[in-house]
This record gives structure tokens, sequence and C-alpha cells, in this order.
């Protein structure tokens, strides 16, 4: 794997566009050993955008949990359609599944964090394993001001819970930058957006937020924040 000076590398694309910082990555990792996780929000589909015009063969995964917004999956075959490509596909195993909720019951998830984690863990976290074992780099779209556990992320970091390298374009991007982007470039989104929503994820954790209140107040809202990552993006040193 090839080895970036993280200081160096996030000094030097601190004043860049983001599609800069992709094309390096791409360039020095390969195209094939990089990947953009997609969950549809409006920060993936920006960067879906920016990654197939620099690449059109370029690797975007959607880890299908089953308890998505039907909406999402309008708006999986409408990005499809627009950018003619395909997505990987990465669903949990049915055995797992079939556990979970055998034992526990379909919404299970309200019932205390550790069920809540428990579902995150075999619908989503051990699917993006598989997908992450193929990668020396991932790339995703997170910003620092989404929340109180995001605020300290960088443009390039080592994600220590998969020893590989994740790449947050659009770490130090404000709100008004995303939808000025999406508009410029019309690029397809939610139209939960247009009701609320301010951070999408599975249908049953996911409601609309007020004005002001934080981007994902509405993600599993009966937790505390400090508790409010799926899994995906706790990364240990
Ligand atoms: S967000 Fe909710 S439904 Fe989706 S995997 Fe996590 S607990 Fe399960």
């Amino acid at each position: 794997m090839v080895g970036f000076d993280l200081d160096t590398l996030n000094r030097k694309f601190t004043q860049e566009d983001p599609e800069k910082l992709m094309e390096y990555v791409l360039e020095k990792i390969g195209s094939s050993k990089v990947a953009l996780a997609s969950s549809l929000s409006i920060e993936d589909q920006i960067l879906t955008d920016m990654l197939l015009k620099i690449n059109s063969k370029a690797r975007i995964f959607f880890i299908d949990t089953g308890r998505h917004f039907q909406k999402t999956y309008d708006l999986m075959e409408r990005t499809m359609r627009r950018y003619e490509f395909h997505y990987e596909v990465y669903a949990p195993e049915s055995k797992d599944l079939e556990y979970l909720v055998s034992e526990y019951g379909p919404n299970s998830f309200y019932d205390s964090v550790e069920l809540r984690k428990k579902c995150c863990e075999l619908r989503k976290v051990k699917p993006l394993q598989r997908v992450l074992h193929t990668v020396d780099a991932w790339i995703c779209g997170l910003r620092r001001e989404q929340s109180s556990t995001r605020e300290e992320i960088h443009l390039v970091e080592w994600d220590g819970n998969h020893s590989i390298y994740k790449i947050n374009p659009l770490a130090f991007w404000n709100e008004e930058q995303v939808w000025e982007y999406i508009k410029k470039e019309n690029v397809p989104y939610s139209n939960l957006y247009n009701t609320g929503f301010r951070s999408i994820g599975c249908e049953p954790c996911t409601r609309a937020v007020k004005p002001g209140e934080d981007v994902r107040s509405g993600r599993w809202w009966w937790e505390s924040p400090d508790k409010k990552e799926c899994g995906l993006h706790l990364s240990k040193p």
C-alpha cells in the first residue's frame, strides 16, 4: 500500500477543491483500490458527481440495509440512469438478519442502544467490512459541521479500524456550499430534504428536524448526541 504523509497531504489540499484531492488519491493508489461509500446523501451525491467526472469507472458502493426509504431506492435508480453506472451493492448476511429479527423482533433498535448498535453492526458494519477488505482507501461524505462526533475529521486520515486510508473531501464544506454545488451541477438528490430531513439513513431511524437543530439530530433521535454513530465512522488511530 502507498504510504501517505498525512500532515503534508492535509496541508496541501486544505485550499484545493475536493476534486483535486480525489484525483490525487486515485492516481497514487489506483482506481481499483479506492471506493466511494454512498448512502445517497446530498454529500455523497456531490462526491458521486465529482468522482464519475474524474473517472467514469470509479467504484461507488451502497450498503443495502433493507430498511432504507423507498425514496432512497428511487434516487438510486435516477442516479444510475443519470450517470450511466452501477453501484456495487453489499447486503447483510441472511443468517444475520434471520437471527436478529427472530431473536429480538423487527424493531429492536428502539429498545436499547445495545440493540440499535447490534442492528447497525449486522446490517451495515459487517457488509462494509466486506467491501473495505478490497480497497486501500475509502472516500466518505463526512463534514465537520454535521455533528459533535465529526468536529475533528481531516481530509485524509488513517482508518485504524480497517487499516486503510479514509478520505473526507468535503470535511470543511458548510451546508451552503453543499447546496450551491447541488444546484449548480443539477445533481439528483432525495426530495426528503425538501420536507425537513437533513441527514438520511434507514427509514425507522431517521426523522425530519426543525430549523436550527443539528444536522444529525434526526438520526436515532431517542439517543444522546455522543452515541449517534452507526459504527461505520468510528475510527481508532
Ligand atoms: S440505522 Fe436503524 S435500521 Fe438501519 S441498521 Fe442501524 S439500527 Fe438498523
